[in-house]
């Protein structure tokens, strides 16, 4: 399939914009600019007054917790998760783990996400197969809680994961080791875990130093912090992705740095559990390049990542008093390029020829689009997602004009709706 999008403005890898066309060949970007006069397109996309930016990797998310959306709110963490979140998560079942996916797929592509890494379970199988369906990426991930029972079994069930899903749905499909986190798991579980990771040549995902109880709770119980607690137990033996990362200090930056540790940064979730604020400019100066994640949707509460970019890019000024701690650029590049390198995503994240046509268009046809001084301040400071009304992944329409192409939007939202209100009466 050779699709050819004309005359949109174009975010290119330096960050400078103009008005180019793109060609896509296949799964890739074939051109952008000069188009060989031998690039015949099946499909033309109009791209005048529209912008095309690489799409937004969420690089921490819980997808078919959507379902939880609005049901537990203004609590504390672990007064959330003990008495409302780990009691209804008991009572999900297949159907539940599916209409929850495809509810968070439906809202992905329609704010402009083409990738993401997602921790849940159980039946990661079926989210699996409803992100093949869907056409974009997921990073997936079986969300072992150590100290659970069964919480063997579903390491298990994350191996058979990887197994049968690594590499699935043209590569679209990537397999991680799912470890929920420090504070609930202890050092048996990690070694276990650390063990089926590098005996099967897993990396790993998993939630890091995200509220100060939970380094409290780990020193005093082992008398070290928590990156120097997971490692070890040798559970960053393979290349991680940690979510949070809220609280740190110089040793665990010496950790990261020294397992391939990827930081992903959740200003929404941290922000709305009072977390605290990541040191995301301290990362960022010592060469880190940190994701960005919208963590589930019941504590965020959407997968908006261009709210995310926002947060990422206002959250640190404030915090630090200074209104160059991170830029409109750093953060859009945190949202895709960087996202995609820390899920070892191969030529994603820019647009440019040869990397894979993962790409949104904003239709800047909208007051907050004008008037058009800087495009990347434009998206980052002032456009909502809801201008995002094409994307491709992968070389493949998945929305065109605002309309779904791989989904059943109303449907999904109809049953979504009676599924969630039946789970939470069981
Ligand atoms: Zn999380």
């Amino acid at each position: 399939m050779k699709i050819l999008i004309k005359g949109a403005n174009v975010l290119r890898p330096d960050y400078s914009t103009d008005i180019a066309d793109i060609a896509v060949e296949n799964d890739k970007i074939a051109a952008v600019g000069n188009i060989p006069e031998s690039f015949v397109a099946d499909h033309i996309i109009e791209g005048k007054d529209h912008f095309a930016v690489p799409g937004l990797v969420n690089a921490h998310t819980h997808a078919s917790m959507t379902l939880l959306r609005s049901y537990a709110d203004d609590m504390e963490l672990m007064d959330w998760l003990n008495n409302k979140i780990w009691p209804l998560e008991a009572k999900m079942k297949e159907q539940d783990i599916r209409i929850g996916a495809q509810l968070a797929l439906v809202e992905m592509i329609r704010t402009g996400t083409t990738a993401f890494a997602d921790m849940y379970g159980p039946w990661m199988e079926i989210v699996a197969d409803e992100t093949i369906g869907a056409g974009i990426r997921g990073i997936l991930s079986r969300g072992a809680i150590g100290f659970m029972p069964g919480a063997m079994k579903t390491l298990e069930e994350n191996v058979e994961l990887f197994r049968n899903y690594h590499g699935s749905g043209d590569g679209r499909i990537s397999v991680l080791l799912g470890v929920h986190a420090p504070y609930t798991c202890p050092p048996d579980f990690c070694q276990a875990a650390a063990k089926a990771s590098v005996e099967n040549g897993i990396n790993v995902h998993i939630h890091m130093s995200e509220t100060q109880a939970e380094i409290k709770e780990i020193q005093e119980k082992y008398g070290k912090r928590p990156f120097k607690y997971i490692e070890d137990t040798g559970l960053f033996q393979r290349p991680s992705i940690a979510a949070h990362c809220v609280w740190l200090d110089d040793e665990d930056l010496a950790i990261m740095k020294e397992h391939q540790v990827t930081p992903v940064h959740n200003p929404g979730s941290n922000m709305k559990l009072a977390s605290g604020v990541a040191p995301v400019p301290w990362l960022l100066t010592h060469g880190v390049q940190v994701a960005l994640g919208t963590d589930g949707a019941s504590s965020n509460n959407n997968l908006d990542m261009l709210e995310e970019v926002r947060l990422a890019a206002m959250l640190h000024k404030v915090k630090e008093l200074d209104p160059l701690a991170v830029d409109a650029a750093q953060a859009l590049r945190m949202g895709t390029e960087y996202g995609a390198k820390a899920l070892w995503l191969d030529n994603v994240g820019k647009i440019e020829v040869g990397a894979k046509a993962d790409i949104v268009l904003y239709d800047m046809r909208r007051p907050e689009w004008c008037p058009r001084h800087n495009l990347v301040s434009l998206l980052v400071y002032s456009a909502n997602s809801s201008s995002a009304d094409t994307m491709l992944c992968n070389g493949r329409i998945i929305m065109e004009k605002g309309e779904l192409k791989t989904m059943d939007e109303e449907k999904i939202l109809f049953e979504a709706n009676k599924c969630a209100l039946d789970l939470v009466n069981r």
